[in-house]
């Protein structure tokens, strides 16, 4: 994770969307034809890759946000009618074309700070009609750009009116919601957050492998608030990604580390509320295993949008260097998308997604913190960078 290639004075050809070539420019421009140049200043960084996100929502929760600042903790702000509950109350109020319409103005706030492929869960309508509408929202934005990757959370939270009748949830997940979202073609994968109080292993380890039966690629929020086993679990069933891991126990992280599963860090979330706690992205790197950084956008937990920011803090919180947290957004994020072989790298094949950041040397992007370094975007090829996207209201 520590090799970044960097070429000095290079240029990139791109033919149908795709990169064709790179390299130094005299190299390309051999090869290039009668190809239309255009000229860039700055460092060309492959598209971010966002590989953990929440965007699908209604409203913001400024109260949490206070209530966290006076000390409440999640139970009492859930018994003053916070929480994600909060949203789920609200997101199930909202019109497909409500969401549709909030969701593309937060996404193009993704877009603006670099992010040119991200994944976006379910998970706030926890009723089989809502979890539907939010897979439709992002379906109907999937293209992009940003490009998304949709992801079923329907075991997010169990829901209000199942409080005392849990494993009657788990079942309508498994026996509804599972089905439907699989028949119409909808998620790619399947996340549970699998934490004690939410859902237990044994629950996370059902669902998913009743996903994995319909074909569904899994994902999990694993130890984010204590290590009970979620990492095992995400490495024991060939999970893409394993997510959250603050609490990651050691067997956890070593076999996160023997695993296919990348690590998805999220510490723009520890930093929002505020909790002291950092995931072992050291010990994760230095066993072998594959480690990502994403923003985990939500209305609850970590309300922002900038990739380049993960990346600064995975180098001063996490303990990460410069070239990894930059595979952290790129390489690892891909793969934690199920992307590896096909964005994320600025390598002939790979999609023409990328974020021009006006610095000098690369390592000033993980350097610069709380200004966005991002000056243009392509997807494809074509350059997107939504300068009008910071008029937009986000709620
Ligand atoms: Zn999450």
């Amino acid at each position: 994770m520590a090799q970044v290639e960097v070429v000095r004075d290079g240029a990139v050809l791109v033919r149908d969307g795709r990169i064709a070539a790179v390299g130094p420019y005299a190299e390309v421009r051999r090869e290039a034809g009668g190809a239309r140049v255009t000229e860039v200043d700055g460092v060309l960084f492959p598209g971010f890759v966002d590989a953990h996100t929440h965007a699908v929502f209604g409203m913001a929760r400024l109260e949490d946000h206070e209530r966290r600042a006076l000390g409440k903790d999640y139970k009492t702000i859930a018994a003053e009618g916070g929480g994600i509950l909060s949203s789920v109350r609200d997101t199930r109020t909202r019109t497909a074309d409500e969401l549709s319409d909030l969701t593309r103005r937060r996404l193009a706030r993704l877009l603006a700070h670099g992010t040119t492929t991200v994944e976006v869960k379910s998970g706030y309508g926890l009723d089989l009609a809502t979890e539907l509408r939010q897979l439709e929202v992002i379906g109907a934005l999937a293209e992009g750009p940003p490009r998304l990757v949709p992801t079923f959370l329907g075991a997010h939270e169990v829901p209000a009116e199942y409080r005392d009748r849990r494993a009657a949830y788990v079942a309508l997940v498994i026996d509804e919601m599972l089905p439907a979202v699989v028949r119409q073609g909808i998620a790619r994968y399947c996340d549970v957050f699998c934490e004690p109080g939410v859902f237990t292993v044994a629950e996370a380890r059902r669902v998913l492998e009743a996903a994995g039966a319909l074909g569904l690629g899994l994902k999990l929020h694993a130890d984010e608030l204590d290590g009970s086993g979620g990492a095992e679990l995400a490495a024991e069933l060939g999970a893409v990604s394993a997510d959250h891991l603050a609490k990651a126990s050691p067997a956890g992280i070593a076999a996160l580390a023997s695993s296919e599963t990348v690590a998805v860090l999220l510490p723009g979330t520890m930093l929002f509320l505020g909790k002291g706690d950092r995931a072992p992205a050291r010990a994760l790197i230095d066993a072998g295993g594959a480690v990502a950084l994403a923003t985990d956008f939500n209305p609850g937990s970590s309300p922002g949008a900038s990739l380049p920011l993960m990346a600064t803090l995975g180098v001063s919180q996490l303990g990460m260097r410069p070239a990894e947290a930059v595979m952290a957004i790129t390489v690892n994020g891909a793969a934690a998308a199920g992307e590896a072989g096909a964005r994320g790298q600025i390598a002939p094949g790979f999609a023409a997604d990328l974020a021009l950041a006006a610095v000098r040397d690369w390592r000033e992007l993980a350097y610069w913190y709380g200004m966005n370094l991002v000056a243009e975007v392509w997807v494809g090829g074509l350059p997107c960078h939504p300068r009008e996207a910071a008029l937009k209201f986000l709620v």
